[in-house]
C-alpha cells in the first residue's frame, strides 16, 4: 500500500462539525467570512453557503478547536483547498489573490460576451 494511502487510512474522513460546533463558529464570526468578507445575515444565499473551514486542514493534523475554525464561503473554502499555511493570514492572502485571478476572468469572459458587468 502507498504511504499516501496509509496515511488516509489512519486519518480517516474529516469527522463532521455537529450543527451546535458549526454554530458557534458562525456565532463568533458573526456570520461573516473570514476570508472574503461576506456576510450571511445579508441574505438567504449568502447563509446558504456559509462553511466552516479548518485553518489548518484536519487531514493534515489540524485540530477542531475553535482557534482553528473559522467562517468562510464556499467559495473561499474552495480557493484555499488543502494546502497547509503557516498562519490564517498566510491563507487569507492566499484565498484573496485567487479571488482577484478568478475575477480578472470573469470580466473577461463578460466583456467577450457583450452583458454588461455587474460585479
Ligand atoms: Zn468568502
Amino acid at each position: 500500500m502507498p504511504i499516501k494511502q496509509i496515511k488516509k487510512f489512519f486519518s480517516g474522513p474529516a469527522p463532521r462539525l455537529t450543527r451546535e460546533e458549526a454554530m458557534k463558529v458562525f456565532q463568533r464570526d458573526h456570520f461573516k467570512c473570514r476570508y472574503c468578507g461576506l456576510d450571511g445575515l445579508h441574505r438567504f444565499e449568502n447563509w446558504l453557503i456559509l462553511t466552516v473551514d479548518h485553518v489548518h486542514p484536519h487531514a493534515r493534523g489540524g485540530s477542531r478547536s475553535m482557534e482553528n475554525l473559522v467562517t468562510a464561503c464556499q467559495p473561499c473554502n474552495l480557493l484555499k483547498g488543502k494546502r497547509t499555511y503557516a498562519s490564517f493570514e498566510e491563507a487569507k492572502t492566499h484565498v484573496l489573490a485567487k479571488r482577484e485571478e478568478w475575477q480578472r476572468v470573469f470580466h473577461e469572459q463578460v466583456k467577450s460576451s457583450g452583458t454588461p458587468a455587474a460585479g
